[in-house]
Parts: C-alpha cells; structure tokens; sequence
C-alpha cells in the first residue's frame, strides 16, 4: 500500500500541477476568450432589426452633455506589447492603445444574448501591414441567418456599440460627453446587420 502511494502520488500532484496551470495561465485563457466568446447566440436578426427601427423611432435626445474641452497634446512615452490573439507575435504600441485594446475586448465578450467572435489581428504589425488602419474585426452570428455579419469596428466605436445593446439612447463618451444615439444608426446597422446606408452617412 505505501509504495503504490509513493509510486502513484507525485504523479498524481504532477497532473494536478498540469491541470491547474494550464487554467491559470492567462496567455491560453485569453485565447480561448479572443477566438470565440462563449456569450449565448439568442439574439436573432430580425430582432435587432427591430431594435435599430425603434431607435430610428425614438424622438430626438436634448438636453445633451457637449464634454469638457481638451485640447492637451497626447504625448507617447510609453509603450506597451500587444499579443495578437490569431498569430500570437507581438506588436509594439503605445501603451495607452494597448490598454484600449484590452478594454474594449473586456466590453466586447461582456455583450450578452449576441453570438460575437472579436479578431484583434487588425492591430497586429504582423497581420496587418497597413500602420495607420487599425481595428477589431468582428463576426456576428444570429440564430435565424446562415451568414454572419462581418465588420471593422475602431475602438472608438466599441462604447456606442455596447451602450446601444444595453438599450441607452445617449451615448455617453469621453470626458462625460452625451450624444444622441441616433446619430450612430447608420454605424450601428452597417456593424449589427451588415447593412450601409449610404443615404443616411
Ligand atoms: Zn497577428
């Protein structure tokens, strides 16, 4: 008996260790995160077709905050390595971009009910060699149509995106800056249904 303990308890602690490691192990749960999101794909087309008509309905906001002013230069001084989640090479950028980045995908997998995959790889020097085109590119499944919706979202956007699906007619921006929105209908039907309006741009 104690030497099949002694035989099979390292083993044991070893697989544990392996076990463990691989779940705490930030690099690989992040990947999985950055590949597919495991939000529901409840969400249908037809229902957030629905939903962009009722805000194309909704009387116009006023009242609006216009944001405090601020024109400070941005200075980089910092910098910051950002992991491409598709090729896993890393990307200097600055670290206020890298941060951004890690922000808006935090927003992006916390969108619940939509099947949403985000693809970071627009901001890899690796994978995309344009220097000025940064963005997401992120694929939108719904239950009720074979073809996803596959669009460039800019960081910027995220916030207008995210507000939208959590019902909020104002969009609430940088410095406490409020908009109607309204006005991002036509990007929120180009990024949730695919669909360009130019008439409305
Ligand atoms: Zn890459």
């Amino acid at each position: 008996m104690r030497s099949l303990i002694i035989k099979y308890v390292p083993g044991a602690i070893l697989l544990l260790l392996l076990v463990f490691g691989i779940y705490k192990n930030p690099a690989i749960t992040e990947k999985l995160s950055a590949g597919k999101s495991q939000n529901q794909d409840k969400t249908t087309f037809s229902s957030m077709e629905a939903k962009l008509d009722s805000l194309a309905k909704t009387p116009k906001q006023t009242d609006l905050n216009p944001g405090a002013m601020c024109y400070e230069p941005v200075c980089i001084t910092d910098y910051a390595n950002f992991v491409c989640s598709k090729c896993n090479k890393s990307t200097i950028l600055s670290r206020e971009v890298v941060e951004n980045i890690r922000n808006a995908k935090a927003m992006l997998t916390n969108i619940r009910g939509l099947k949403i995959v985000i693809d970071d790889s627009g901001f890899c020097g690796h994978c995309n060699k344009n220097k000025t085109d940064h963005f997401f590119k992120i694929t939108i499944f719904y239950p009720d149509r074979k073809e996803p919706v596959t669009s460039k979202l800019y960081i910027h956007q995220t916030g207008i995106l995210t507000q939208f699906l959590k019902g909020n007619l104002i969009y609430k921006g940088e410095r406490d800056s409020e908009s109607d929105m309204k006005t991002y209908l036509p990007l929120l039907k180009k990024i949730l249904l695919g669909i360009e309006d130019k008439r409305e741009q």
